[in-house]
């Protein structure tokens, strides 16, 4: 098996006033590679194993045109030598988002589908059947929430800290998280949709019988819903940037880290907390964005 070549997960320390001069670390998975950005690997690299061993050759996934999951699929089923099929929420536009542009490229086939079919998953699946190996949208599973539990181990003496923090989508992420997490930590997740109701108890889907922990969630950070990006956020992103030298994307992280800060101001958090904030990337959504918008 060929591999991605990943490069290393390093942990940033950021200090500033806009987060009131707390000590944060940042794990910053959106290093580890150009492409295949940060948890979404985490997520993928059990099922291509798994399906490796099955002898399936197709990995078939789900997701919108702006789809980290997608790209990711796309590209690694590429490194690995299989194929990829990609079945795309929405009528297929006149033109192409980068993402899916790029998806293309690395040789995944799109099928567009409307809303209302995409949401028959096991229809579509039955439909296109054939010999694929089905990864549920966002890499929600078992597999997905065990690969992700592996991005702790990337960071030296993760029990230092009392309270990570990740942004959620389908809530794989945290509850990988949660499932390696000490007694003494606190996994708090900030979520990219607007009134996700079902998120915590999806999480608690994932999580073995004997490990039913509570998910910390917010839900007030959308900014308006799933990839909104109002000029506060904008503004947000370039001051972060300016301060700290971390980039953000406009769906996750930089809701993620504006969460933080309005989590320290409500005093949410004490002086002696440890926090770490988990960066997943998706900076390749920013391209959708006109030129010039990011100081970054
Ligand atoms: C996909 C993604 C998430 C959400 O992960 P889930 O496991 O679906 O909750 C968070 N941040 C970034 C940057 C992502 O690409």
């Amino acid at each position: 098996m060929t591999s991605l070549d990943l490069q290393e997960v390093i942990t940033s320390s950021i200090h500033s006033n806009i987060f009131q001069n707390y000590d944060i670390d940042v794990l910053r998975t959106d290093l580890i590679h150009p492409v295949v950005s940060g948890n979404k690997w985490y997520k993928l690299k059990l099922h291509i194993e798994e399906a490796k061993k099955m002898g399936k050759n197709t990995i078939a996934t789900f997701g919108g045109a702006y789809s980290n999951h997608i790209l990711a699929t796309a590209f690694a089923c590429k490194v690995f030598g299989m194929d990829s099929v990609g079945i795309i929420r929405g009528e297929k536009p006149a033109q192409l988002s980068h993402t899916l542009q790029a998806a293309q490229q690395y040789g995944m086939l799109l099928h567009f589908v409307s809303r209302y079919v995409y949401d028959d998953k096991e229809g579509l699946k039955k439909y296109f059947n054939s010999d694929c190996f089905w990864v549920n949208e966002g890499g929600f599973s078992e597999l997905g929430m065990l690969g992700a539990a592996d991005i702790l181990k990337e960071c030296d003496n993760p029990e230092k800290y009392s309270h990570i923090v990740c942004s959620c989508g389908t809530g794989t992420m945290i509850a990988g998280l949660l499932h390696v997490a000490k007694e003494h930590q606190q996994v708090i997740g900030i979520s990219a949709l607007k009134s996700h109701t079902g998120l915590e108890s999806d999480v608690l889907k994932l999580l073995p019988s004997h490990q039913q922990k509570q998910p910390v969630i917010f839900h007030n950070y959308h900014f308006g819903g799933y990839a909104k990006h109002p000029p506060e956020l904008i503004n947000w992103m370039n001051l972060l940037w300016q301060e700290v030298q971390i980039p953000t994307d406009i769906v996750y992280s930089s809701k993620l880290f504006f969460a933080v800060k309005d989590l320290i101001e409500q005093q949410y958090f004490k002086p002696n907390d440890k926090i770490l904030i988990i960066h997943c990337g998706g900076l390749q959504g920013n391209l959708s964005l006109p030129a010039n918008t990011l100081n970054f």
